[in-house]
């Protein structure tokens, strides 16, 4: 059986903040995205401010309401990579099987290590706490799925070990939507169908899952009997990729020009966050059209630089689309994707002259963290909202 970790730093962004000015312990304080450009977003938040009900995701203007001496930090990006890489460098002196999950959250395969997960847990909280100044939650188990759950289930600065033995106790009682990867959409559809905690997943009939949901439905019951066997990667394992991409199509064929900026907006969004997640950046940006006669075109223009930016990724996006298309039919599907890619690592991040891409970039990640944890759904951007959903419905 192997040995599964995942910590996770409790209240990350703001616990930061607080290392670097302790007086900010002492009052509700949270970190938010700049209410002035489109996300005015509570990206994290201490200790006291949680007390008074502020909560992740929700707009700056809520939180204040329910918080009126609320003290509002922006988001600090390179601050917070600083302190993610070196939560990372300790997690790797136990294995080489760290495996990143957004900045705060790691996976550590430790099967065989001498000391055990249980006791691992407890160095990694305590490390954390006296090299770092941050508290971390640990969670312990036999698979990446559980070992997730528990760092969940105690916070801040615990540790939760869940077995063979005492996951029936520990993780079905728990709501379905707990489970990684079951997002608003669906946790809904599973209500639907009356299940609702991951007990009941794990005993509905594993094709009863697979009709509801398909492949992925599949995938939850296999998570839900602690049954996963995926292992933990390490740094630069996975397939080396080409391209990042998306494409979609609407409910409703796209008429003019602001309905294709809506969807190419969305779509660079996920393209920008997904590159962004595997370290990338891509010089070369593609938008195919299809319309509504089924007659699809791709076109693709070379930027003079690099970028993981949904803005900039956006703006590229909506020019060819205004120079090539004609609008001699309606538009069916639009797709983006990015290619000539490089690594993102140590361009924008680290500069000591933040200038507004760079502040861009701070944003845009804070965002992709929140969207990570929380679902897509969590933060919308302004734009996209009343122009009904869009549906993805294909990642390359
Ligand atoms: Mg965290």
């Amino acid at each position: 059986m192997r040995t599964i970790l995942h910590s996770d730093l409790n209240n990350f962004y703001a616990s930061v903040e607080c290392v670097y000015e302790p007086s900010l312990r002492a009052v509700p304080m949270a970190v938010c995205g700049d209410p002035a450009v489109r996300h005015g977003i509570v990206l994290a938040k201490n200790m006291l401010a949680k007390r008074a009900g502020v909560q992740t995701g929700e707009a700056v203007w809520q939180a204040v309401r329910k918080c009126p001496n609320l003290k509002i930090i922006p988001p600090d990006y390179p601050k917070y990579l600083r302190f993610a890489r070196m939560m990372k460098a300790i997690c790797a002196e136990y294995t080489d099987a760290v495996e990143s999950f957004g900045l705060d959250e790691c996976w550590m395969d430790v099967t065989g290590h001498e000391r055990g997960g249980e006791a691992i847990a407890g160095e990694l909280r305590r490390r954390a706490r006296e090299e770092l100044g941050l508290t971390v939650s640990v969670g312990v188990s036999y698979n990446k799925i559980f070992a997730k759950l528990g760092s969940d289930m105690k916070k801040p600065d615990a540790t939760t070990v869940i077995t063979p033995e005492n996951y029936r106790d520990r993780v079905w009682p728990l709501p379905a939507g707990d489970l990684l990867y079951v997002g608003p959409s669906t946790r809904r559809r599973l209500a639907a169908r009356n299940i609702r905690t991951i007990g009941d997943i794990a005993r509905s009939p594993r094709e009863l899952l697979r009709t509801a949901l398909g492949k992925s439905g599949e995938m939850l019951w296999v998570f839900a009997n602690g049954l996963d066997q995926s292992p933990v990667l390490r740094e630069g394992e996975g397939e080396a990729i080409k391209s990042v991409g998306n494409s979609t199509t609407t409910a409703r064929d796209i008429v003019d020009d602001a309905g294709a900026h809506r969807v190419l907006m969305a779509l660079a969004d996920s393209v920008a966050e997904r590159l962004r997640a595997q370290g990338l950046q891509g010089r070369t940006v593609c938008v195919s059209v299809r319309d509504c006669a089924l007659y699809t075109t791709s076109v693709r223009h070379r930027l003079d630089h690099a970028t993981a930016l949904a803005s900039e990724i956006c703006t590229c996006a909506m020019a060819l689309f205004r120079a090539h298309y004609r609008w001699e039919r309606p538009v069916r599907s639009l797709g983006v994707s990015v290619s000539a890619l490089e690594s993102l690592e140590g361009d924008v991040q680290l500069s000591l002259f933040a200038d507004a891409r760079d502040r861009r970039y701070d944003l845009e990640n804070a965002v992709g963290d929140i969207r990570r944890r929380f679902g897509h759904d969590a933060l919308r951007r302004a734009s996209l909202l009343g122009g009904g959903e869009i549906h993805f419905l294909k990642e390359n």
